[in-house]
């Protein structure tokens, strides 16, 4: 019995934050969000998911015009 009150303590304990890029609702820890010094709360506004997402873009953009010119081929 004890258990289950501390799991809904320490559950209500976590601040939730939105991603401003998704929208999703989700814990505000560096589980969730990379850590940044420019935030009053010391996490990014995006979600990892996110970031690494845009990382992913970002790679794709630098190998760049190659790969637009095989899609115009196919
Ligand atoms: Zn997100």
């Amino acid at each position: 019995m004890k258990n289950s009150i501390d799991d809904f303590v320490s559950f209500t304990a976590i601040r939730m934050k939105s991603c401003t890029q998704c929208g999703e609702m989700l814990p505000a820890t560096n589980e969730y969000f990379y850590k940044s010094k420019h935030t009053r709360d010391g996490l990014r506004w995006e979600c990892k998911e996110c970031v690494s997402k845009k990382d992913r873009e970002r790679y794709k953009k630098r190998r760049g015009n190659y790969h637009h010119l095989i899609n115009l081929l196919t």
